[in-house]
């Protein structure tokens, strides 16, 4: 089953993971009511399509303005985005997801996969947030951390926060990076995952750990 961004937020928020405050719209109006009930004065519409990269097809729009959702939204609503995995059909736009723009100090990837040699759950994370996974492999490896879960044991806080040093977390920070890596752990276990993946992990410049995608 493929779900859509804004499910998997909800789904990891019931987690503890943090996400930015967001709604979704099927229309520019929505879009425009929807960034003004979150508030603030600048947001990222976003395209829910079933298909990674569509920061640079332009389906992740930065908006200052009523008339810069509407005008983004005008743009992807009843169009296709055609990204590096959708083919070159694209995909269909038919909602969009409005959210707060976060001050991003640091972008980093967190993955957790099913390691089928080992049949264990493997964590994934990199410094090299932002990018695809397979970029980060072949262009940044050394920045890749890679952690196998002991099932007996489940993740344990000592693991957790051995990948937050490894990721070069600051110390004020380690407590909230072990939150979120059992948050995913939980969420890969009880729903039976077959991936949960955060690209990018943010640090904010307000100093929070925030799922963005
Ligand atoms: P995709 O992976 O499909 O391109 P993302 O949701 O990862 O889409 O968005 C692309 C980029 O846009 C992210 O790597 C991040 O830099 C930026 N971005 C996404 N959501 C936000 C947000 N809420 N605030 C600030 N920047 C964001
Ligand atoms: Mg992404």
């Amino acid at each position: 089953m493929d779900i859509h961004e804004y499910q998997a937020k909800e789904i990891l928020s019931n987690f503890g993971i943090l996400v930015p405050p967001g709604a979704l719209a099927y229309s520019p109006e929505q879009a425009i009511y929807q960034a003004r009930a979150i508030g603030g004065n600048q947001w990222i519409v976003k395209a829910q399509v079933h298909a990674g990269g569509r920061g640079k097809a332009g389906g992740v729009k930065v908006c200052e303005s009523d008339y810069e959702i509407q005008e983004s939204c005008e743009n992807m609503f009843g169009k296709k985005l055609i990204t590096h995995q959708t083919g070159p059909e694209g995909k269909g736009i038919y909602r969009v997801y409005v959210e707060a723009a976060m001050q991003i100090s640091c972008e980093m990837y967190l993955g957790f996969v099913l390691d089928r040699t080992t049949q264990r759950i493997m964590i994934v994370a990199s410094t090299e947030g932002g990018v695809e996974i397979e970029d980060i492999t072949s262009n940044r490896p050394n920045s890749i951390i890679r952690s196998t879960v002991e099932p007996a044991v489940g993740l344990r806080d000592f693991q957790a926060r051995e990948i937050a040093f490894k990721l070069g977390i600051s110390s004020s920070l380690i407590a909230q990076m072990v939150r979120t890596l059992q948050g995913c752990y939980l969420a890969f276990r009880e729903l039976d995952a077959t991936m949960v993946e955060i690209n990018p992990l943010v640090i904010t410049n307000d100093d929070r750990i925030v799922a963005l995608d």
